[in-house]
């Protein structure tokens, strides 16, 4: 990879919460520019076929996903997300570890609409489902369905305190984030924290549990994204500097969901570079 080079190691099609199908998307990625990008869908790696088969000259693709976890070491447990890179997809304990997840989204999603409903709120779980068309289901879709029924405008507003963010807010039954590391790295992946400083979704781990994550297998952080500030980001690259940590920047893109566009924020090639070497299960796919 040149010094130059625009890789994104973190976006999101409709195999879960984005707008762009996965060929779209790594089009979208070819035009935006980027010599990698990373496909990192929710808790599957169903849009992986899709994006291979579509890969424009020149772009590279890095197959992936981001895996809902949840850390224990409190009450209650806070949920946090891990990047995981080039892993076996066929790893049959990833693999049903992963299913779990998904039907886990599916009855905290079913929960939530139930909530909803008796406030008298007029959504429905089927509606709901129709809109995830067969992708991971999550909550950018009952925000899709409380845009249409004309509750709130937008994404953002569905995402604050008076709807999914607070009041009809669920937990899901997550992946315990020891467990995660060690699935994915059994699997020959790569995990990376994905912004592990967003604070304005709910509460954060501290710094203890990135080094106990540290210690056993987590490979990087993810410092540079649009939900970290400044002095949030040079945190991480300092923890990330401590530990021995990779960092990588991202723009956790999610099509018209959010506002953050492809190659917003960008890895170094030789963080990247350190993926690639530290990766056992597939490989980097670039077409012709
Ligand atoms: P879930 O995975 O179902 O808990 O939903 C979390 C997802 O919702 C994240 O992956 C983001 O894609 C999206 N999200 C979280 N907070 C916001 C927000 N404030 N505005 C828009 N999307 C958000
Ligand atoms: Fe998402
Ligand atoms: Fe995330
Ligand atoms: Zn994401």
């Amino acid at each position: 990879m040149s010094a130059s080079a625009r890789i994104d190691l973190h976006t999101h099609s409709t195999a879960s919460d984005g707008t762009l199908g996965p060929a779209d998307l790594v089009r979208a990625a070819g035009d935006a520019g980027l010599d990698v990008v990373a496909l990192t869908d929710h808790d599957t790696t169903a849009g992986w076929a899709d994006a291979v088969a579509a890969l424009p000259r020149g772009l590279t693709l890095i197959r992936g996903a981001e895996l809902s976890c949840r850390w224990f070491g409190v009450e209650p447990a806070i949920p946090l997300h891990l990047l995981a890179y080039l892993f076996d997809p066929d790893e049959p304990e990833l693999v049903a570890e992963l299913a779990r997840v998904r039907r886990a989204r599916e009855e905290r999603g079913e929960r939530i609409v139930r909530l909803l409903q008796a406030d008298g709120i007029r959504v429905s779980w089927s509606e709901i489902l129709a809109g995830a068309a067969g992708g991971t289901v999550g909550r950018p879709h009952i925000a899709q369905a409380l845009i249409r029924a004309g509750l709130v405008a937008t994404t953002t507003e569905a995402f604050g305190p008076d709807w999914l963010g607070e009041r009809y807010r669920l937990p899901k039954d997550d992946i315990d984030v020891f467990r995660a590391v060690a699935l994915v790295r059994a699997a020959g992946g790569v995990p990376v924290f994905a912004h592990p400083k967003a604070s304005r979704r709910g509460r954060i781990v501290p710094d203890d549990l990135i080094a106990q994550l540290a210690a056993v297998g987590l490979a990087g952080l993810e410092a540079d994204h649009e939900e970290h500030s400044p002095a949030e980001r040079e945190h991480v690259r300092r923890l990330a500097a401590e530990l021995g940590l990779l960092v990588t920047g991202s723009s956790d893109f999610h099509g018209t969901h959010k506002t953050v566009r492809l190659g917003a924020f960008t890895t170094g090639p030789e963080a990247y570079e350190r993926i690639v070497g530290l990766a056992r299960g597939v490989t980097p796919v670039a077409s012709g």
